[in-house]
């Protein structure tokens, strides 16, 4: 696990507010954005991008780690989600599990009580699910 510093972590605070710029989200008006940092410093963008079918709407968190995948990338160890100020906006329980896959201890940043929250994933989704053998 790389050490970050809290400089790192405010830059991808606001990128994440950067990337909630980029939503399409137009039939709810709940735009998120997300920055997801690897352990190579790389960091991946990601907003909502919801759709008239309303079940295929895609949330920010885990449209950045499709960001992240498709570039090769792999290991995340933060992530920052933002949503419409002053409104709690944790990450959504199937972008836990989708987190939780990549790096239990992946660093999530998120607004709760008007206050920026910093947990570990594993702390987000107790008991998650994981295809593998404990160790
Ligand atoms: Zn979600």
């Amino acid at each position: 696990m790389i050490n970050l510093t809290e400089e790192e972590l405010d830059r991808l605070w606001e990128l994440a507010l950067k990337a909630r710029g980029r939503a399409y989200s137009g039939y709810s008006g709940f735009s998120v954005g997300a920055a997801l940092l690897c352990d190579d410093r790389k960091v991946f963008l990601g907003c909502n991008v919801e759709n008239s079918s309303y079940g295929l709407t895609q949330c920010a968190e885990r449209s950045a780690i499709c960001s992240m995948v498709a570039a090769g990338s792999s290991k995340p160890v933060a992530i920052a989600v933002r949503g419409p100020e002053d409104v709690d906006c944790s990450p959504c329980g199937a972008c836990r599990q989708v987190l939780m896959e990549h790096n239990p201890d992946m660093l999530v940043l998120f607004q709760w009580g008007g206050q920026r929250v910093e947990v570990r994933c594993r702390e987000l989704l107790p008991y998650g699910f994981e295809l593998k053998e404990r160790d």
